[in-house]
């Protein structure tokens, strides 16, 4: 687990806790380092709160230290919480722990902030409806709006619910079928359902069409890929 900022530290206080525990052990880091057979500098990066230790060696530490470790916050796949996060909601403004980026503690607080600030910002954006009756928004500074600057409504709005980026496979329903209520509670998330495996020909295809994107869709289908088979679980 990566800590980049104090804030980012899932236990705040646990570092200073493993010191104390292995002085009253009367254990020097490196001794400690040698007993749960990892190296010196990562107990000092445990102890400074710049690293967090891993499941094992959170088990280790309490098994050897005598202390009760922390379980980080996992969510339905099993994830580890990346920090603590602050809804944004400010009628919730509730501590929630983050697995990516999101600035809700739940699905309900996001619907209740975007519902309640929705009109406003809609008015302040350049908008049209295209004759299919999706509506898009100019933001030319996003990372899907084309050389026009204009992003399609329905998947901005998902995205502020969510916090993140959608993936390219992911698509938005309407709900009550209206293309152009782009209400939170109108929407739904889909992933493109999975077909069998596609043979060369399809394969072939899906790289010719990946060719011809700009280097940061690229990255962002690699980064979403890494994400999507870190979370895959194969029952052996
Ligand atoms: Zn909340």
């Amino acid at each position: 687990m990566t800590i980049r900022t104090k804030k980012d530290y899932p236990n705040p206080g646990f570092g200073k806790m493993i010191r104390e525990a292995r002085e009253r052990k009367g254990l020097t880091q490196p001794e400690l380092a040698q007993v749960l057979g990892t190296r010196k500098g990562l107990v000092s990066l445990w102890e400074r709160e710049q690293n967090f230790p891993n499941d094992a060696y959170l088990t280790k530490l309490g098994n050897v230290l005598e202390i009760d470790v922390p379980l980080p916050d996992r969510n339905a796949k099993g994830r580890r919480s990346s920090g603590k996060g602050i809804c944004k909601n400010e009628q919730c403004g509730k501590e929630f722990p983050r697995f990516h980026d999101e600035q809700f503690c739940s699905r309900e607080c996001a619907y209740q902030y975007l519902s309640e600030h929705h009109g406003k910002w809609n008015e302040k954006e350049r908008r049209y409806i295209d004759t299919q009756g999706y509506v898009h928004l100019r933001i030319p500074e996003h990372p899907d709006a084309g050389s026009t600057g204009y992003i399609r409504e329905h998947r901005y709005v998902m995205e502020q619910v969510l916090g993140r980026r959608l993936g390219p496979h992911e698509r938005i329903h309407h709900k009550n079928g209206n293309k152009s209520d782009n209400r939170p509670e109108n929407l739904e998330l889909w992933s493109v359902p999975k077909k069998d495996p596609p043979g060369q020909r399809q394969m072939d295809l899906v790289k010719a069409v990946i060719d011809g994107w700009s280097d940061v869709d690229k990255r962002d289908l690699q980064n979403w890929l890494q994400d999507l088979l870190a979370e895959i679980v194969i029952e052996p």
